[in-house]
């Protein structure tokens, strides 16, 4: 299993690795940077360097389902290195860290709006929740002051593991649980945001909350009856 060095450091752009192993359409490494889909957030996409300066795009990343195995997907007709190779991956940043604003600002979103999350996703342009809460009406307005309230206070954010028992023994840790966290794993990464948030995470997230930036409730929809769909992007895209 390839060392994913995303859940230690999300701010890391490249890494010097070996190939791991060549599937198909696809390179495993022995250690990554690229986060793959899941948990709502898209896998990363980015480049790989090989010793003879080839130089092949990463369209996207994955997680194999049945080994675990993260699947850096090369596009159609490239031409891995062998493995044992060492090469040099490199994230298409600028697309990952709107991942990581957007994600963390969906952590805000959680926090700010009081209802049970049944779904989520996000994309370098925009994210969405949607709640459980039937007969509400969301204000967009107050939920967008909120957020811009959270994000001026730049609370920092601080990670830290604890295991599945421990959790289960301290459900009020909980706030919002879209996805039930995997108990039986021996620990589970909880994400905290000083004063606001707290729930187990296994995405990406800015420092403090003041990186998100200024953000917008873009709409609030019906999904069924008991649903409430927050649309969020970011201010600068709006021109
Ligand atoms: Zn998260």
């Amino acid at each position: 299993m390839s060392r994913m060095l995303y859940n230690e450091d999300a701010y890391l752009q490249q890494c010097e690795t070996r190939i791991h192993a060549l599937h198909a359409g696809a390179v495993e490494l022995e250690a990554t940077v690229f986060y793959p889909l899941g948990g709502g957030q898209p896998g990363d996409s980015g480049w790989l360097l090989g010793p003879d300066g080839q130089r092949l795009r990463i369209g996207d990343t994955r997680r194999d389902r049945e080994t675990g195995a993260i699947l850096h997907l090369l596009e159609a007709g490239s031409q891995a290195p062998p493995a044992g190779s060492a090469v040099r991956v490199e994230i298409d940043w600028a697309r990952r860290h709107r991942h990581m604003r957007m994600h963390t600002c969906l952590h805000l979103l959680s926090a700010v709006v009081p209802h049970g999350v049944t779904g989520g996703n996000l994309s370098a342009e925009s994210g969405r929740l949607d709640f459980d809460a039937e007969g509400v009406a969301l204000d967009a307005e107050f939920i967008q002051a909120e957020l811009a309230r959270l994000i001026a206070e730049d609370h920092p954010l601080h990670m830290r593991l604890i295991s599945g028992t421990e959790l289960a023994a301290q459900p009020e840790l909980i706030k919002t649980l879209s996805v039930k966290p995997p108990m039986h794993l021996p620990q589970i990464r909880l994400i905290e945001i000083e004063g606001t948030d707290l729930q187990p995470c296994g995405g990406t997230h800015v420092a403090r909350t003041g990186e998100i930036g200024a953000v917008r409730v873009l709409k609030i929809e019906s999904k069924g009856a008991r649903n409430r769909r927050v649309v969020l992007g970011f201010a600068e895209d709006a021109a």
